[in-house]
């Protein structure tokens, strides 16, 4: 996959320890939500790269990605502190866990996983579709699409890092409501699937993006 040169265009906190990337799109660029990019970066001296999923609708113009700042990461807040103007190399899209307008949606969020949730939920919307968002964080991030979502027909849900058992209820109700998406950490996403399962559902066709 060549290796592209973009121009970040805005750096903005989205929430606690959470940043909106929003990237000048290449000529040529395709993607849809729910697939992600590779970024390169030399941190001190030292050649890293992270993948980052689209959480923006479209890439029309311009895409955003959602990055969750670890403190203590490499990457994370080398990205959070750039500003207009930063030049970023990318790769991608990569992956077949993507959302064109099927049909009714239930994204399943963990941390950062909100990214790509409210970009599928909001292209769901936007074309007639029913959403569902269940999102697990203690300090939500985009909460202004969130309640635009909601104001739009779609329904959300917020639980706590210790509301897994209220959690898995919901992903029990919902879960047959549309496509299933789940984007997270390793662990929300086995979560996730295990409620599918406890629930009667089918989790192996839940399409299920894990950071790591
Ligand atoms: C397909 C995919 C999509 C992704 N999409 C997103 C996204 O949209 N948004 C998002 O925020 N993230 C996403 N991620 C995760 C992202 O790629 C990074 O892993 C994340 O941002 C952390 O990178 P970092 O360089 O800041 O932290 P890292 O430097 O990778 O460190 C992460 C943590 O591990 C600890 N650590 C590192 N090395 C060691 C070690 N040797 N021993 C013990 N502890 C160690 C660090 O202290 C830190 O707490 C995605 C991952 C994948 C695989």
């Amino acid at each position: 996959m060549d290796e592209r040169v973009v121009t970040v265009a805005a750096v903005e906190t989205v929430g606690p320890g959470t940043v909106a990337i929003d990237v000048e799109t290449p000529e040529g660029f395709e993607a849809l939500p729910g697939q992600f990019v590779l970024v390169r970066a030399t941190v001190e001296g030292e050649e890293l790269s992270r993948y980052y999923t689209l959480s923006s609708p479209d890439v029309d113009g311009t895409f955003e990605l959602t990055v969750g700042v670890d403190p203590d990461g490499d990457i994370s807040p080398w990205l959070a502190d750039l500003d207009a103007g930063a030049e970023l190399t990318i790769e991608g899209p990569f992956g077949n866990v993507k959302y064109d307008d099927g049909g009714d949606v239930v994204v399943a969020a963990g941390g950062p996983g909100i990214g790509p949730a409210v970009a599928i939920a909001e292209r769901a919307v936007e074309h007639g579709h029913e959403a569902v968002v269940l999102y697990q964080d203690d300090g939500p991030a985009h909460t202004d699409r969130l309640d635009a979502l909601e104001a739009a027909g779609a329904t959300v849900h917020v639980f706590d890092d210790d509301a897994d058992p209220d959690l898995a209820d919901a992903v029990g109700e919902y879960g047959d409501d549309g496509e299933v998406y789940v984007f997270g950490f390793a662990d929300f996403c086995g979560a996730v699937t295990d409620a599918l399962e406890s629930a009667g559902l089918d989790a192996d066709a839940a399409q299920v993006e894990s950071f790591g």
